[in-house]
């Protein structure tokens, strides 16, 4: 029956890290000066403001990559990219009616770790010397075990970072070669020993599965050696193979990828191993620790969605900077332009590098709130089912008859069994969705 529904289940869907999600912007309805404007009247209150960094460096090409990044192992580009970045927050200040308080910061990339210890402080302190830290900040990054050193994670420790995520996504040597990812266990064991050596209180282990060469057993490898290290949360993501848009990918051939099948099989084997060695599913790829905060967060109702994933943090909205970074603020949503170089021009030229973006009717900032809270904490109010129309009324039916969703007293629930499927849950209230979703827009669910 579970393999009935997750082949049924199987299809493209968005992972709901905002809403409209990306493909569905109304990006002709979006200006510079409207973007600058909303922000001077924006009121950031006191729950703080998030910054999101994209530092887009990595020294080689992992085939299977789908990030918007910048292969070169010249590290003369650091500090001209840290600089734009500075002068970028310092545009984004002169807008503000108000001095924000920083609630979290997240490098992403890339490779956050190309960057010098020394170029990474510069832009660390220069983002928050004009501004107050929250009481409750999280500052956060990715690290490349081939890459992180001591020094990395012991000068971000002095300046507050807490938590960081290595991108691990398979122990396995054949997958990792075809993947041009060759990542020795011994250098996870070393970075993530230093990191708890150094005080990081949380370390999350990306994983993948649907890589090309990846097998059952690969994944029971790879799940040992999880086991030994014992990260405190988990990503497992599906792979997407996409390679119209990420060029590497065409280094395999789409035979040499586990079939849709046995891509679900990996899936379903990974989650229940992950399950053996006690990680709480906290929805959509997610796993953590029972004592992780973020399983803490999703006992008690707290749980919030954002481009940057799951967080335990209720910032005001999270302010992209660098190539291709996302904001997502109250009024709507914009993008920086996706090329180093275009980006680099527009900074030197004192303009906002935003290329497209969205503002939110009120009709989608009511569906958003929905959407994210069936995602965060299960729950669906039972007026929200007014707002569907016949066709998802009747899949919701299914969802409650197969029990992926039940009803308890007024509202309903996601069941545990449900929680797989937390994205097809959530499309059902995304009116776009069903105005023709398309293969080729959103990876499938499983
Ligand atoms: S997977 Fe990470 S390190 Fe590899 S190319 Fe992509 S962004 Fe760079």
């Amino acid at each position: 029956m579970d393999q009935q529904l997750v082949e049924k289940y199987d299809v493209p869907v968005p992972r709901y890290t905002s809403y409209p999600t990306v493909p569905k912007w109304q990006v002709n309805d979006f200006s510079v000066d409207r973007w600058k404007k909303n922000i001077t009247m924006t009121n950031l209150g006191s729950e703080g403001l998030s910054l999101y960094i994209h530092l887009p460096y990595c020294e080689s090409l992992c085939t299977y990559c789908g990030c918007n990044k910048r292969i070169t192992v010249n590290h003369s580009v650091e500090l001209s990219y840290v600089q734009a970045l500075i002068k970028e927050w310092y545009m984004y200040l002169s807008l503000f009616n108000e001095t924000p308080t920083i609630r979290e910061i997240h490098l992403g990339g890339g490779t956050p770790t190309f960057f010098s210890p020394q170029h990474l402080a510069l832009l660390i302190e220069s983002l928050l010397k004009p501004v107050k830290r929250h009481p409750e900040y999280e500052f956060s990054f990715e690290g490349h075990p081939n890459n992180t050193t001591f020094a990395h994670l012991k000068t971000l420790f002095d300046l507050g970072f807490r938590r960081v995520s290595f991108g691990i996504q398979d122990f396995d040597l054949k997958v990792q070669e075809v993947i041009n990812r060759i990542q020795p266990v011994t250098n996870v064991h070393q970075v993530t020993q230093w990191a708890r050596e150094i005080g990081y209180n949380s370390v999350n282990f990306d994983l993948i599965y649907g890589l090309p060469f990846q097998t059952a057993e690969g994944i029971r490898k790879t799940m040992t050696e999880v086991k030994g290290l014992k990260p405190d949360r988990i990503a497992f993501y599906s792979y997407a193979h996409v390679p119209w848009t990420s060029p590497g990918q065409r280094a395999y051939d789409e035979k040499d990828l586990p079939s849709g099948d046995e891509k679900r099989r990996l899936n379903q084997l990974g989650q229940t191993l992950l399950n053996e060695l006690g990680y709480v599913s906290i929805g959509m790829d997610h796993f953590a620790l029972p004592s992780d905060p973020l399983t803490m967060a999703l006992n008690q109702g707290r749980l919030k969605r954002n481009f940057m994933g799951y967080t335990e943090s209720n910032g005001s909205g999270i302010l992209g900077l660098g190539v291709s970074s996302i904001s997502d603020l109250s009024f709507g949503y914009a993008q920086n332009v996706k090329s180093v170089e275009g980006y680099l021009s527009k900074i030197q030229k004192e303009e906002l590098p935003l290329f497209k973006g969205h503002f939110n009717t009120p009709r989608e900032i009511h569906t958003k709130s929905l959407i994210m809270k069936i995602a965060c904490t299960r729950n669906i109010p039972v007026e929200a089912l007014a707002g569907l129309d016949k066709e998802a009324r009747a899949k919701f039916d299914s969802m409650v008859s197969e029990g992926l969703i039940e009803r308890i007293c007024a509202d309903f629930h996601v069941t545990e069994k449900g929680t797989q499927f937390l994205r097809n849950i959530c499309s059902l209230f995304d009116e776009y969705y069903h105005q023709g979703q398309g293969a080729r827009v959103f990876s499938k669910a499983v």
